[in-house]
C-alpha cells in the first residue's frame, strides 16, 4: 500500500482555536480523507506548539504553571478538532516526552555534523512572534504585528550555520524535488534566499519554559526550532517504525505567515542530518473576515464551535472551505453564510437529491443520457486533477457545476409529467440523475463525510423509507 504522510502547522497553544486554524487543518483533514478513498495508508498529523515566553508569561497571568496552561489550551483544540470531525492519526504536543526525546537525538545529530557554533547575539526579539527582528521590520519601534516594542537582547546562543545550505535548498526548490506550491509562494521564497538570510539562533538564554539544550545548561532550544521537529518525532525519530515508513512528509501544509521557517530553515536542519527533505509544501493564502483583519478588538474572529452550533460540522466544513482558492489571500464572508448555507446546501444539493429521490423510487433503473454522462466526465477529470493539486475550492466548484447540470436537466426533461404518461424515456433520465447524485456523493464525502454518508445510506435503501432525506434543511 502506498503512504501518504500530511501535516498541518502545530499550532501555539495560547489561545483557543480559531477559523484560522480550522482552514489549514479542514484542508489537511479532506486531504487525507481524499487519499485514503484512493486506497493509500495515511498518517495525518496535528497538534500544538506549547514552549515559549508568551505561553510563560500567559500561564503567569492566569496564576497557573505553564504545563497547566498547556494542558488546558491544547485540550481544545483536540475539542475542536473532534466536533468538525478531523480525522487525525496523531496530535502532537511539543511537551510529549516522546516530542522531547527526539528533539535531542536530532540536535545531537545537528551537533554532529558541524553545523552549529557558539556566537554572542545582539538584537531585537518580539515575545508575541517568538523571533528575532531587524531594525527594518520595526514601524515606530513596534514589531508591526503585535504593536509592543522588541527586548533589547544580548546573549551567548547557540547558532545554525545556514549559509552552509542555502545554495542546496535553492538547488532543491528550483528543481522541485522540494516542491513549494503555488508558485508565488515559491518565488517568494527564492526571493528570501536571494535578499540573503542570517544563520539562526537554535537557543535561548534565561528561557525557562524550553526544551534544555542538552549541550548547555544555561540554554533552553529555540521554541521555533524544536517545533520544526515534530513532524519528525511524532513517527519516533529516527529509528521508529513509523518514521521509517512514512517520512519524508508528502504533504506539510501551512500558512504564508511561517513560510520562511518550513521552506528555508526546516530542509536547512534537515540536509544538515542527511534526512529526507519533505516532498511538497503547501501554503495558503492569508485571509480577512467581513473585508477585514481578524482581531479580537475588532469581535470578528470567528470560533468554530458557534459556527458548528449554528450549521452543524459538515455544512461548517463545506461554508470554510468554499471561500475562496486557499493559493491565494481571501476574504471569508461570515456575513453571508447563512445564505450561502441556503443557496448550496439547501437549495442546490439538497434540493436536487429531494426532487430525484422523491421520484425514483427504485434504483433498479436503466439507459443513461449521452450529454449528462460526456458533462459527467468532463467534471470527474477536472474534480481528480483539482483534489491532486489540493485545490479544494476549484475541486468544489466543479462540483456543483455538476449540481446544476442536474438541476436544469430535471427542468428542461420535466420527468415527474413523464411519469404520470408512463413516458419510456422515464427510466432512462431517472437513472442518469441517479447516477448524477451517486458521483456527487463520492466527490463531497471527503469534505462532509456525515451528510453524505447518511444520502448514501438513503440511496442503497431507496423506496423502503417513507421519511424524506432532508439532507440540509433551510436556516
Ligand atoms: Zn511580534
Amino acid at each position: 500500500m502506498e503512504k501518504f504522510y500530511i501535516t498541518t502547522p502545530i499550532y501555539y497553544a495560547t489561545d483557543r482555536p480559531h477559523i484560522g486554524h480550522a482552514f489549514a487543518t479542514l484542508h489537511a483533514d479532506v486531504i487525507s480523507r481524499h487519499k485514503k478513498l484512493q486506497g493509500k495508508e495515511v498518517f495525518f498529523l496535528t497538534g500544538t506548539d506549547e514552549h515559549g515566553v508568551k505561553i510563560a508569561e500567559k500561564a503567569a497571568e492566569e496564576n497557573k504553571t505553564p504545563q497547566e496552561y498547556v494542558d488546558e489550551t491544547s485540550s481544545h483544540y483536540k475539542e475542536v478538532w473532534n466536533v468538525l470531525n478531523i480525522n487525525f492519526s496523531d496530535f502532537i504536543r511539543t511537551t510529549d516526552p516522546k516530542h522531547k526525546e527526539g528533539v535531542f537525538k536530532f540536535i545531537k545529530k545537528l551537533f554532529d555534523s558541524g553545523a552549529i557554533y557558539k556566537d554572542k547575539y545582539k538584537g531585537l526579539y518580539c515575545i508575541g512572534c517568538e523571533r528575532f527582528l531587524a531594525e527594518k521590520d520595526l514601524i515606530n519601534g513596534l514589531c508591526p504585528n503585535h504593536l509592543r516594542p522588541p527586548q533589547k537582547i544580548s546573549e551567548e546562543n547557540y547558532f545554525f550555520d545556514l549559509q552552509k545550505y542555502l545554495p542546496e535548498i535553492r538547488r532543491k526548490i528550483k528543481t522541485e524535488e522540494l516542491k513549494i506550491s503555488p508558485a508565488s509562494r515559491r518565488n517568494e521564497t527564492l526571493g528570501f534566499i536571494e535578499a540573503g538570510i542570517d544563520n539562526f539562533s537554535i537557543t535561548r538564554e534565561k528561557v525557562k519554559w524550553g526544551i534544555p539544550f542538552p549541550e548547555d545548561e544555561n540554554q533552553t532550544i529555540y521554541v521555533w526550532v524544536e517545533a520544526l521537529m515534530n513532524y519528525v518525532t511524532a513517527l519516533d525519530f529516527p529509528d521508529g517504525e513509523k518514521y521509517k515508513k512514512f517520512w519524508p512528509a508528502d504533504l506539510h501544509i501551512i500558512g504564508a505567515e511561517i513560510n520562511k521557517f518550513h521552506t528555508v530553515f526546516w530542509p536547512a536542519m534537515l540536509l544538515a542530518i542527511n534526512e529526507p527533505l519533505p516532498k511538497e509544501i503547501f501554503i495558503h493564502g492569508l485571509f480577512t473576515v467581513n473585508g477585514q483583519k481578524m482581531s479580537k478588538s475588532l469581535g470578528n474572529v470567528i470560533d468554530p464551535l458557534a459556527l458548528i452550533e449554528k450549521f452543524g460540522p459538515d455544512a461548517s466544513r463545506y461554508l470554510l472551505l468554499s471561500q475562496f482558492p486557499a493559493s491565494e489571500h481571501g476574504d471569508i464572508k461570515e456575513e453571508q453564510f447563512i445564505k450561502k448555507y441556503n443557496a448550496d446546501l439547501a437549495n442546490g444539493i439538497g434540493n436536487l437529491f429531494e426532487r430525484v429521490l422523491t421520484m425514483a423510487k427504485s434504483a433498479d433503473l436503466r439507459g443513461k443520457d449521452a450529454e449528462i454522462l460526456a458533462f459527467y466526465q468532463k467534471i470527474q477529470d477536472d474534480y481528480s486533477q483539482k483534489m491532486n493539486n489540493y485545490q479544494l475550492y476549484e475541486a468544489l466548484a466543479a462540483v456543483f457545476s455538476f449540481v446544476k447540470k442536474l438541476d436544469q436537466y430535471i427542468n428542461t426533461t420535466e420527468p415527474w409529467r413523464l411519469i404520470q404518461n408512463k413516458n419510456p424515456e422515464t427510466e432512462k433520465i431517472l437513472n442518469t440523475l441517479i447516477f448524477g447524485i451517486k458521483n456527487i456523493i463520492v466527490w463531497l464525502k471527503p469534505f462532509m463525510p456525515k451528510k453524505m454518508e447518511k444520502a448514501e445510506n438513503y440511496l442503497e435503501n431507496l423506496g423502503q423509507s417513507s421519511e424524506k432525506l432532508n439532507l440540509f434543511p433551510r436556516i
